[in-house]
């Protein structure tokens, strides 16, 4: 039986977690949930899974009396009595959680990408003093994970898929105008509205990288994206021979929520749609449009540039999302904003956690300026 805690709930990857271990209920055990503010479904999913402990992490919820604040999180993450903490918090909130249950000495199932790219040294020091493994759930990762799990000295490219968005074939002058409703009709994956914005702008591709970077440890010239539309291959990994292995699936997160689980190992499951290449018929292949989705580019950079820089891309990013989200500025502005704040930036090394929420709290000072002008 192996014992989880659950950050993040209510949210995509939540639920479909919840999904999986109602589908296991002999090989786990929820310990503990966090949700942000929704206290109504926090409740209605207490009363289905009876945690230990159940938190909010927004500061303060009326009608809602038990754990609450950002503390919550890391409460959770470190709860003695879980062995796997799934961090499935939207955003550079998921941090603090993923350090201190890796210096707890848990796995972490992660979903929240941007712990690894605001703070991807801190998250292997803390691996590496507290014991603690990542094990990634985003599809890409866990597609590169379960390619070169075995034979990860020989690694040396890694290709990540990107459905390319809704708007991967428009032309710049429409897609600096695209609306709210457009950039949220994903072609196929169903996701949170962030992320779902972020695979409309290619910034998530960007994100995928600096996370793989930490993750696998390659450098960037050995890290490449390449839009697939059709969603099934969801990651290549080249060996030093030159031979690639892919892994495939129709879209759906359970398989590598379930597989983040129980790594290194398999166990049978009924939950996704069994394969069939006949029904997909075609898989096409097309280089990422840099130049009219400059949000991935600019992440690239920002990786490359590393230090503070993928944190204060992360959090122009964030601002600049919530803003479109908002209606208070055009698609367009989101790749835009994000420029601004970036050249500004002066890069430095990440010592501690207080470096990189400096640099946040710094950036979205930064891109509200650069929106409001
Ligand atoms: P979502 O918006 O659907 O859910 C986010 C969850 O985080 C909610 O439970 C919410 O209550 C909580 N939350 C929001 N703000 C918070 C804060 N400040 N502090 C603590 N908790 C907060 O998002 P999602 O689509 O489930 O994505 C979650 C993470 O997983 C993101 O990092 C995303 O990039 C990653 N991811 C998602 C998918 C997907 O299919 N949805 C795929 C790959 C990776
Ligand atoms: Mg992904």
């Amino acid at each position: 039986m192996r014992r989880i805690a659950l950050l993040g709930s209510t949210g995509s990857i939540g639920e479909s977690t919840l999904a999986v271990l109602r589908r296991h209920p002999d090989r786990f055990r929820l310990v503990a949930l966090t949700a942000h503010s929704n206290a109504e479904k926090l409740r209605q999913q207490a009363a289905e899974w009876r945690p230990d402990f159940a938190g909010l992490s927004s500061p303060m919820v009326d009608g809602w009396h038990l754990p609450s604040g950002p503390e919550v999180l890391v409460a959770a993450a470190t709860h003695p009595d879980v062995d796997i903490v799934v961090n499935a918090v939207v955003g550079a909130a998921g941090l603090e959680a993923t350090l201190a249950a890796l210096r707890a000495g848990k796995r972490v199932a992660l979903a929240n990408k941007e712990s690894l790219v605001t703070g991807g040294p801190l998250v292997a020091e803390a691996a590496r003093l507290g014991g603690g493994e990542i094990v990634p759930v985003d599809s890409e990762h866990s597609a590169v994970l379960q390619c070169i799990a075995g034979r990860e000295a020989a690694l040396s490219r890694l290709v990540l898929t990107a459905s390319g968005g809704p708007f991967r074939a428009w032309d710049a002058p429409d897609v600096a105008k695209a609306t709210v409703a457009q950039a949220l009709r994903h072609p196929t994956w169903s996701m949170g509205s962030k992320i779902t914005v972020d695979s409309a702008t290619l910034a998530n591709k960007a994100l995928e990288l600096i996370e793989a970077h930490f993750l696998f440890g390659l450098p960037y010239d050995a890290l490449e994206a390449v839009v697939h539309p059709q969603s099934i291959v969801h990651a290549f990994a080249e060996f030093a021979d030159g031979s690639v292995l892919a892994q495939l699936g129709f879209p759906s997160m359970e398989l590598p929520i379930l597989y983040a689980l129980t790594h290194p190992d398999r166990v049978p499951d009924d939950g996704v749609r069994r394969f069939d290449p006949v029904a997909i018929g075609q898989l096409t292949f097309e280089p990422v449009r840099a130049d009219v989705f400059r949000a991935f580019s600019l992440g690239v950079a920002s990786g490359r540039a590393g230090g503070t820089a993928p944190a204060t891309f992360n959090a122009a990013n964030e601002e600049a999302v919530a803003a479109f989200l908002g209606g208070r500025i055009p698609f367009g502005r989101i790749a835009e904003t994000i420029d601004a704040v970036l050249q500004r930036h002066d890069v430095r090394p990440i010592a501690d956690v207080a470096t990189v929420r400096h640099a946040d709290v710094t950036a979205r000072a930064a891109a509200r300026v650069a929106m409001e002008s």
